[in-house]
């Protein structure tokens, strides 16, 4: 994000750290690249503080969408300038996707657990079920999140094992849990091809899409804090609201990031296609032996044409002939799509 960006979602943030760490076997690493976490609290205040009073309706089903109306699974209808359709991502066959699936567990621990950076991914621990890393966020002296976190071709998840998991990673790493403050889980798409076109053109009633719904997510991690922060951004600035000319914005803006994220969907082949699952922490490793500005690139969906270059080239962790297989049985399926 820009430094305009970072300003203005300031208060979305609860927590900072100046730099976070990755793990893998025989590779362990500080980027100094600062982090921060925002919060559903934050957000909700946010809003809560933006929205005139009585504007926001929430626990209530939208049964159908159409440019300037809603209606509501009580039958009421609402009508607006304007509609945006923000309800988040649906099944469909336009998107070619991976999954980035994990459970979290906010956890107090007994004593203070001395961990003063995110460790953003441990892949030191076994590896299943795609490649396999835990996500450690500390958020105070003596509570942590702890994810356990799989890149796995298919999107089930047995939760229970994970949270197993998620306490024998705090007993190994020395942290006594006291007790589970809460837990979270996800399971996030990862692109590796589609077709953006037919994929909007599901649009219910022609109502413009935003968010996941739009693909806007980065295809690598399936996160999408910065794209919904560019989206507002490009709606802020738009001449007029009517459905038309927003149609249209998002239109061509949805199409754009998909075309500016070949890349990244290319590495997603490699990662989910090409790579045994037992060989994509190599991948994983390889790319964090990189500059730590081109890795930062990389997370904004910023990278130059040196960076990708840079990120192809040296000692494959894969057999090049099985990542050219892999890459032409994706091309050739998006071409069918
Ligand atoms: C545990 C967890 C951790 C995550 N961590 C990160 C992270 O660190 N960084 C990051 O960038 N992303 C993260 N993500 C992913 C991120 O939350 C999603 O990509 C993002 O929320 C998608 O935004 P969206 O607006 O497209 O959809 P959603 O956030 O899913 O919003 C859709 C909304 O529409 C509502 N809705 C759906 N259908 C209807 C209907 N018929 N009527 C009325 N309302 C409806 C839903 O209730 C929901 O509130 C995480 C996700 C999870 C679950």
């Amino acid at each position: 994000m820009t430094a305009e960006q970072r300003a203005w979602t300031a208060d979305l943030y609860e927590y900072r750290w100046p730099g976070y760490a990755v793990e893998f076997p025989e590779l362990k690493r500080r980027m100094g690249t600062g982090y921060a976490s925002a919060t559903s609290e934050r957000l909700d205040a946010a809003l809560t503080a933006a929205l005139p009073e009585g504007a926001r309706l929430t626990g209530v089903k939208a049964v159908s969408v159409e440019p300037t109306r809603v209606t509501l699974a009580d039958q009421r209808v609402l009508t607006a300038g304007a509609v945006i359709d923000a309800r988040g991502q649906r099944r469909t066959e336009h998107l070619d996707l991976g999954w980035q699936k994990f459970v979290g567990l906010e956890v107090e621990t007994e004593t203070p657990h001395r961990l003063a950076e995110p460790i953003i991914m441990d892949a030191t621990v076994s590896q299943m079920d795609g490649y396999r890393f835990v996500y450690t966020l500390p958020l105070s002296a003596d509570r942590l999140l702890i994810e356990d976190t799989y890149f796995s071709d298919g999107a089930e998840m047995g939760d229970e094992a994970l949270k197993a998991r998620i306490l024998d990673y705090a007993a190994a790493r020395g942290w006594t849990v006291k007790r589970v403050l809460r837990e979270e889980r996800g399971i996030l798409p990862m692109a590796m091809g589609g077709n953006i076109g037919k994929l909007l053109a599901e649009a219910e009633n022609g109502t413009p899409r935003i968010g996941l719904a739009a693909a806007l997510f980065h295809p690598a991690t399936g996160y999408s804090f910065s794209d919904a922060v560019r989206t507002a951004d490009m709606i802020a600035t738009l001449p007029d609201l009517r459905p038309a000319t927003l149609a249209d914005a998002l239109d061509r803006h949805a199409r754009a990031t998909w075309r500016q994220r070949g890349f990244y969907r290319m590495l997603n082949v490699l990662l989910f296609r090409a790579a045994r699952p037992d060989e994509r922490y190599r991948v994983i490793r390889r790319f964090y032996k990189l500059d730590a500005d081109l890795v930062a690139r990389f997370y904004a969906g910023r990278s130059t044409a040196y960076d990708k270059l840079r990120t192809l080239i040296g000692k494959p962790p894969i057999p090049i002939p099985r990542a050219i297989r892999a890459l032409a049985n994706e091309w050739r399926k998006s071409w069918r799509r």
